[in-house]
């Protein structure tokens, strides 16, 4: 999440959920945004009489899979819809309001390994129903001073959702989008995020042992074209800096993933529905 737009949020999501797949770990994308540019760039039509996010939305009873659309060996899709903001007003008076996606995506059990969720530019109603439902939260920014601004307010918001609706709930961390490490500037906002994580390690809050990942993704062009051919990275451009980027990425946070079920025991992996009691990760598991 990042309630910036244009930020790197389904470019990232699309990919490593590819990257993801490609290594053999069944994974689905929630596209939980209006503009359906995940959707898309999977190569799937939000058509408009197709289950969608919304439909889940709109009615929590119903089984999730009717709206799961297959992408490829180990990776699909939940396609947005482009009415999705009208669902926001539509179940705005409803007490379960915020709890809708957590409780439809619950029916999918294990089916799948890793759940990406695509949020949109906001922090309204969709992303919080994002939130609510996930376990961790990734963030995609650029290292621009006035991106800086707005993670404090996207982690308050991460707070308040642990404080309310979803305790488990943790940040952990940032992912550098169209990163261009040589500008003196962008690796001045890289150190203020580290510093800024660094510290937070003696503080009971979400993004206790976040950090900022690396590799950070190197700015690519052909990561920019590739949404308009509905394919990821790794069919578009195998062999371009952006596949070797997100692909190298997948591996630490695939190495972080089984390092934690190691250490808790767990054989096969609950996605993002395992008891509270096993997803609390230890500063052991956020360094591993
Ligand atoms: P968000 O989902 O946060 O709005 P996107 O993932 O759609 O952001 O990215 C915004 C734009 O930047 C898109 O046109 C996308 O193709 C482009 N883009 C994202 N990451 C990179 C990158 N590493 N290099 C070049 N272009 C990128
Ligand atoms: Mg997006």
């Amino acid at each position: 999440m990042n309630q910036k737009g244009g930020v790197g949020k389904t470019t990232t999501t699309v990919n490593l959920a590819a990257a993801f797949a490609r290594a053999g770990r069944p994974t689905l994308v929630v596209d939980l945004d209006p503009q359906a540019h995940a959707s898309l760039h999977l190569g799937v039509d939000p058509a408009q009489d197709q289950p969608s996010v919304y439909d889940l939305l709109l009615d929590p009873a119903m089984d999730a899979r009717q709206a799961i659309r297959q992408v490829s060996k180990n990776l699909a899709v939940i396609p947005a819809h482009t009415d999705m903001a009208a669902a926001e007003s539509e179940i705005a008076s409803a007490p379960d309001r915020f709890q809708r996606l957590q409780r439809s995506l619950a029916s999918l059990g294990d089916t799948y390994e890793f759940i990406l969720l695509d949020c949109p530019p906001s922090l309204g109603l969709l992303t919080i129903n994002g939130l609510a439902a996930a376990r961790e939260v990734l963030i995609p920014m650029q290292a621009h001073f006035l991106a800086l601004q707005g993670v404090g307010k996207l982690l308050e918001t991460v707070g308040l959702v642990t404080q309310n609706l979803n305790p488990r709930l943790r940040v952990s961390g940032v992912i550098l989008c169209a990163h261009d490490p040589g500008t003196m500037h962008a690796r001045e906002v890289v150190a203020d995020l580290d510093g800024f994580f660094e510290k937070a390690r003696a503080d009971e809050v979400p993004w206790k042992f976040a950090r900022v990942y690396r590799p950070a993704i190197r700015r690519n062009i052909k990561l920019a074209e590739c949404p308009s051919f509905g394919q990821t990275i790794f069919d578009y451009a195998p062999d371009a800096p952006g596949a070797a980027d997100y692909a190298a990425l997948a591996k630490v946070l695939l190495t972080d993933w089984d390092a934690m079920l190691a250490r808790l025991g767990e054989q096969a992996p609950a996605g993002a529905f395992a008891p509270a009691a096993v997803v609390i990760p230890t500063a052991a598991g956020a360094k591993a």
